[in-house]
């Protein structure tokens, strides 16, 4: 509501090139840096972005893809997303992940949970909006079948502490409908993974036959 307010009165403008019509015109998202295909767990190059072989008992996640590196105008765009021009900031980077993807076949789209008591502060999920954009150009279904138990904070815990507040954290709503799909698992920025391992694992535990990330960027910091 408050979004469309703004919008009649200040369309949106490309933050790389300042043209109208969209945050990230398709010219800019065409020309933003592919990110590098790594093995999301260990770092290492990995060619389709699949988990390497030496952390694949450690993981369920076949792998992710990483659209772009979280630099510049992606920073610029995210940040929208997350803090008011919902809608305007997840219909590029919906595009972003959709152009990788294109070639690949998924049975259903799962947007990864917001932590429960951000989600409420702002009144949507970036995650789902971004889900919900890919799934209008590739086609194919968005089911919010992830939710969260707990309200498992996670800034400022290392890698090891956060992945024990997360096991545990999240939960399949509907498995009858997950059974034997492969899943595509979509959040917008990557960090340490932990999240989207405990999110396949909930997911292959409830019967899907696979699960791929899809993120928007990579945020090493
Ligand atoms: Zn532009
Ligand atoms: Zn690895």
């Amino acid at each position: 509501m408050l979004e469309s307010l703004i919008a009649i009165f200040a369309p949106h403008h490309c933050l790389a090139c300042g043209g109208e019509g969209s945050l990230l015109c398709g010219e800019c998202r065409d020309s933003l840096p592919p990110h590098p295909e790594i093995c999301y767990r260990c770092h290492r190059l990995s060619p389709g972005a699949r988990t390497c072989p030496a952390c694949r008992r450690h993981t369920p996640l076949r792998g992710v893809r990483i659209a772009t590196v979280y630099e510049g105008v992606t920073v610029e765009v995210v940040k929208a997303l997350k803090f008011g021009r919902a809608r305007a900031g997840a219909g590029p980077l919906g595009r972003l992940i959709a152009e990788q993807h294109r070639t690949l076949g998924f049975d259903l789209i799962v947007p990864v949970p917001s932590a429960s008591s951000r989600q409420r502060q702002r009144g949507y999920n970036p995650a789902e909006l971004i889900a919900g954009a890919v799934s209008d150009r590739l086609g194919v279904s968005v089911l919010t079948a992830l939710g969260r138990t707990g309200q498992s904070r996670q800034v400022g815990a290392r890698r090891r502490e956060r992945i024990e507040q997360l096991a545990g954290a999240f939960y399949v709503r509907p498995p009858r409908e997950i059974e034997g799909r492969s899943i595509l698992l979509v959040d917008d920025v990557l960090t340490t993974g932990a999240t989207l391992t405990e999110c396949a694992k909930v997911l292959r535990t409830a019967g899907a036959r696979s699960v791929e990330g899809a993120v928007v960027a990579r945020n090493n910091n």
